[in-house]
């Protein structure tokens, strides 16, 4: 212990500072050093250099300072050792027993997006309290975890912790994500049983929550209900609207929010562009991108420009789009480019891909598949030909789309061509007999290419099992008639399906809501609410 003790403070700085590279040995702080020391291994993945720290920390008595420990832990999954990651959580929970300094680690490894980690830690805590609770739901959400948030929710509901406003921020934030209406009403009803004061981020999740479950009046019913001196409110609003693809009502929200003296932040022009370009408001996303500057002197961001280049390519306003991109202040990134790219394919123009494609580093299926299709369109079949040999070359897996319904608390998922789910044969048969109905109506199958990126990565499956089409016919299965079936979906709805859902709204006259990747479409009596502009 005297050893340890003696090289604490200015004698750990010089031993550390010894076997460090120069420019870190310039670092007076300990902790400073060696928390520099991981983040540099952490990037590097480099184990000799983990341990190192690691040995330093304990021999500094940092074993309990947990933004290290997090690091440490960090450093070591992204060396891939999981069980050296593991016994550090192991080492911290048997010696410290503050609750305290555990929901600090805790936090920190859930900030530095170690859930599995964070899982063991909190599975070992000796106490939990409602932070514990908070960081744990919290954390989750923001790591994309939502049905894993969700589950702790309601673990937390069995503990003997009660949740707060917090708890349910997170929670309603998880159910928007999930996108069930079920789960949203259950989720919205306990806040209301727990007498949870509602304030305004609780507010703002409630209406992105409604927003993205399809329910966008019960959204409006609230927004209308609550105090609005909030930006985020606002947001919430027209981000819901956006996407529901109601660009004029948007609009409308955001005159109101100006005639109430609320100020706009960068995230209200985001929803708006996202608005205008839904609906091909072309003037109007101009003006408003305009006068973020000018009048609220907001300097646009990466995400403003990537919807302005969406609003001008989906217009066909390709070259205006491409010249918003070459004059971004910042390196625009790949979503912009596969915009352009995507814009590409619908208008003809294989050269501007070219120039698109190079430009996306990490290069997905559906990348090449756009640029081939665009080849196709063109009829440059050897081009197109090559983009597939080359897709097959790099063994670019395809993304494969996944389309869920929910009946009765029990959520189901359909790939496409799915035949694993249990009430398969009956559900081919009403899907069989769907397709032989719109047949009948006049529906052809656009066996030629589609004219969305999506489904171009199924078009090899038939395009008749689409995971969508499958959730639909598993909707009519379970449902009675007249009732709205909601299906969700993990990409863009393609040409194809929209087409046929349509049609089946029609001749079911029932209503079919599909929430694609981008956007909600309601289907009813034949026609679909992005009124086929997606
Ligand atoms: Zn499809
Ligand atoms: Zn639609």
């Amino acid at each position: 212990m005297s050893s340890l003790r003696s090289i604490r403070g200015g004698n750990a700085r010089r031993l550390i500072a010894s076997q460090l590279p120069f420019r870190f040995s310039k670092l007076q702080d300990p902790e400073l050093l060696i928390r520099h020391v991981l983040e540099s291994s952490k990037r590097a993945g480099d184990f000799k250099t983990a341990t190192k720290a690691h040995a330093r920390i304990i021999a500094c008595g940092y074993w309990t300072n947990p933004p290290l420990l997090a690091s440490l832990v960090s450093a070591y999954v992204r060396c891939h050792r999981l069980d050296l990651a593991e016994r550090v959580v192991h080492h911290v929970t048997s010696r410290c027993r503050d609750l305290l300094t555990l929901n600090i680690f805790l936090r920190d490894l859930l900030g530095a997006g170690q859930c599995g980690v964070a899982r063991k830690l909190f599975d070992k805590m000796p106490e939990r309290d409602v932070v514990t609770w908070n960081s744990m739901i919290g954390g989750l959400t923001r790591n994309g975890r939502f049905h894993d948030a969700l589950a702790s929710f309601r673990d937390m509901l069995g503990s003997d912790v009660e949740p707060d406003g917090f708890t349910f921020a997170s929670v309603f934030t998880s159910c928007a994500r999930v996108g069930f209406i079920s789960h949203a009403s259950w989720a919205h009803g306990l806040m209301i049983e727990k007498k949870i004061e509602p304030h305004f981020i609780l507010n703002a999740a409630l209406i992105d929550m409604y927003a993205r479950c399809g329910k966008i009046q019960t959204a409006r019913e609230i927004f209308n209900s609550v105090h609005r001196d909030d930006v985020s409110v606002w947001n919430s609003m027209i981000n819901g609207l956006a996407i529901h693809g109601h660009a004029r009502d948007a609009l409308t929200v955001f005159s109101e929010l100006e005639q109430e003296k609320v100020t706009p932040d960068s995230i209200t022009f985001v929803g708006l562009l996202t608005a205008c370009s839904r609906c091909g408001l072309v003037e109007e996303g101009r003006k408003y991108f305009d006068s973020m500057r000018s009048r609220y002197s907001i300097q646009p961001e990466i995400q403003h420009y990537g919807a302005m280049v969406d609003l001008l390519a989906r217009a066909g306003s390709v070259d205006e789009a491409y010249a918003m991109i070459k004059e971004m202040p910042m390196k625009p990134d790949a979503a912009i480019w596969r915009t352009l790219l995507s814009s590409c394919r619908v208008f003809k123009r294989s050269r501007l891909g070219e120039v698109a494609i190079a430009h996306i580093p990490c290069r997905k299926s559906g990348d090449y598949v756009l640029l081939s299709n665009t080849y196709c369109s063109l009829t440059r079949w050897d081009s197109a030909a090559k983009m597939r040999n080359l897709m097959k070359r790099k063994g670019v897996g395809k993304n494969c789309g996944k389309s869920w319904v929910e009946f009765a608390g029990e959520i189901h998922q359909f790939r496409s061509g799915d035949r694993s789910h249990r009430e398969t044969d009956a559900l081919y048969e009403v899907l069989d007999e769907l397709i032989k109905r719109t047949k009948m109506a006049g529906f052809v199958p656009s066996m030629e290419l589609v004219l969305m990126d999506v489904a171009d990565e199924e078009k090899e499956e038939n395009l008749n099992f689409h995971s969508e089409k499958l959730a639909v016919a598993y909707g009519v299965l379970k449902s009675s008639p007249g009732s709205e079936i909601v299906v969700l979906k993990n990409l863009r709805i393609c040409y194809d399906c929209h087409c046929w859902i349509k049609l089946v709204s029609r001749i079911l006259s029932r209503t079919i809501v599909v929430r694609d990747r981008l956007r909600f479409h309601q289907f009813e009596g034949g026609l679909c609410s992005c009124n086929d502009y997606w």
